[in-house]
């Protein structure tokens, strides 16, 4: 599986302001049935949630059970 190098160009964004992974929601990784999202320290020491592998079958569970509303999947224009 491909390693996902930069974060904007992959399907699933996560917005690092409104992650709570500091506080030890794991939610969106744990919904994954690809098993793609990761936990990671940022810079700054907090955590975010962020996509490792470049794989995505646009199933939307993570986008709809984060508990803060901060991850977007960007559907292909022709899966829509
Ligand atoms: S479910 Fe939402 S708040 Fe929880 S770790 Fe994932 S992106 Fe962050
Ligand atoms: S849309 Fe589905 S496959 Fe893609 S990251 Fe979210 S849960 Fe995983």
């Amino acid at each position: 599986m491909p390693l996902a190098h930069a974060a904007s160009t992959v399907p699933v964004v996560i917005d690092n302001d409104l992650c709570i992974a500091d506080k030890g929601c794991t939610v969106c990784v744990e919904v994954c049935p690809l098993d793609v999202l990761r936990i990671t320290d940022m810079l700054d020491g907090r955590k975010t949630a962020h996509m490792k592998y470049d794989e995505c079958w646009y199933c939307m569970p993570c986008e709809a059970d984060c508990p803060t509303g901060a991850v977007t999947v960007n559907i292909p224009y022709l899966l829509k």
